[in-house]
């Protein structure tokens, strides 16, 4: 079999110039419009502070006239800035849909007036607007992407530091599967410093019945997230993103047997990994029939339901001590449709990609000692 090869690397200059336009977009008077009904304008001074890192409380703010600046805050308690948002920009990231602190210190940089949304008020404009769903969570995913660039988390400064120089060729994780659980998990993985595979199966969400057109009928449905766009932005950015990403590629077949697990892909080639998060959603039944999970590649390794669903946690078998989103197998997480008892929807699989990362960095300290 061979060996995973080397990501190209490389980042055209237009390219970086698309994502950077997409993950801060200008919203036109129309699209705020659409938002205005899910918040309420506010006006504040300047140098008020809208959320601050550290703290869980946390809105979502449309500019509608002067300035916010976003700053990262130091160990020490310094604040640098990162950067300004202005008319018609909007704050925010993948964390309003976690239960993981404020990253960043937001506050006015001039008299504003602002829409500010609630958390649990975006996550109805999530599910109710496509067009905003696409332009936000987009953003949204970019950016994570993009704090890569900016500033590591110390723990992956760490991990990264200490294979400095040498390509490692066992992975620390493997995501599988390309939708909205497994995207969120590499962008967070990726940007914390985990050398991170992400193998995206086909280039669409949640894999509808024959004849059903998975992105109508469900107001819903994020376009941006199941049209493959975000995936092959990903891939093209597969240094910046800091994971390796093969968009199109499905896994055929895992050993569990053996530490490092072994994952084959459709092409022949096997990967060596310490970790892996399985996220590879659900098919629709024929006519009449339950949907079950995407789990046949796993050939019965892991504990599941009769419909394929991967037990995790205390539910999966002979795992009193498992950790959450762990399977029977330990190391081997199940996030997003795939997991029995999960929410099937959109949001509550990118907050359990990206929380299941947090625990595949407790996995993999305990397993490095
Ligand atoms: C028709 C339809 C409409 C829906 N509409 C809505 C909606 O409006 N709002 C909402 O919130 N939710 C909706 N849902 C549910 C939503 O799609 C799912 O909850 C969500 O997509 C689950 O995300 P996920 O990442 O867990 O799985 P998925 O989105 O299913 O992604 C799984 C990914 O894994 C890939 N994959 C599968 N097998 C393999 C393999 N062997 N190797 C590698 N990759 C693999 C697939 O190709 C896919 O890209 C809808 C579902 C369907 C079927």
């Amino acid at each position: 079999m061979n060996r995973l090869a080397a990501a190209p690397s490389g980042n055209p200059p237009a390219s970086l110039a698309a994502m950077h336009a997409q993950a801060f977009p200008m919203l036109a008077r129309a699209m705020i419009d659409r938002a205005a009904p899910h918040g309420a304008e506010i006006s504040v001074a300047a140098g008020s502070v809208l959320f601050t890192c550290g703290d869980r409380e946390a809105a979502f703010y449309i500019v509608l006239e002067g300035s916010v600046e976003v700053l990262e805050c130091e160990a020490d308690g310094a604040m640098h800035s990162l950067l300004v948002h202005r008319d018609g920009e909007f704050t925010g990231s993948l964390d309003l849909f976690t239960d993981r602190p404020n990253a960043v210190t937001v506050r006015a940089s001039a008299a504003s007036r602002l829409l500010r949304v609630s958390r649990a008020a975006l996550e109805q404009l999530i599910l109710t607007d496509r067009v905003l769903a696409d332009i936000v969570l987009r953003a949204f995913i970019l950016r994570r992407i993009g704090y890569l660039r900016q500033r590591p988390f110390g723990g992956a400064i760490l991990r990264s530091a200490s294979r400095a120089g040498q390509e490692d060729p066992v992975l620390d994780l493997a995501v599988i599967g390309g939708g909205p659980a497994g995207l969120a998990a590499s962008a967070y993985a990726a940007s914390e410093g985990l050398h991170t595979l992400l193998v995206g199966g086909s280039l669409t969400c949640g894999d509808a019945a024959p004849g059903v057109d998975a992105l109508s009928g469900f107001p819903g449905t994020i376009t941006g997230l199941c049209d493959g766009g975000l995936l092959r932005r990903a891939e093209d950015q597969s240094s910046r993103f800091g994971a390796h990403v093969l968009p199109v590629r499905t896994v055929s077949g895992f050993d569990g047997a053996c530490y490092p697990y072994r994952v084959w892909l459709d092409d022949g080639r096997m990967i060596e990994t310490r970790s892996v998060i399985v996220a590879t959603g659900m098919q629709e039944g024929e006519a009449g029939q339950a949907p079950s999970a995407n789990t046949a590649w796993l050939d019965g390794f892991l504990d599941t339901d009769e419909l394929g669903y991967i037990h995790t946690g205390r539910a999966a078998a002979g795992s009193m001590q498992a950790r959450a989103y762990e399977s029977s197998q330990p190391g081997v997480f199940a996030v997003g449709a795939v997991r029995a008892g999960s929410v099937k929807h959109v949001l509550a699989s990118i907050a359990e990609g990206a929380a299941a990362v947090r625990v595949v960095h407790r996995f993999l300290d305990a397993s490095a000692h």
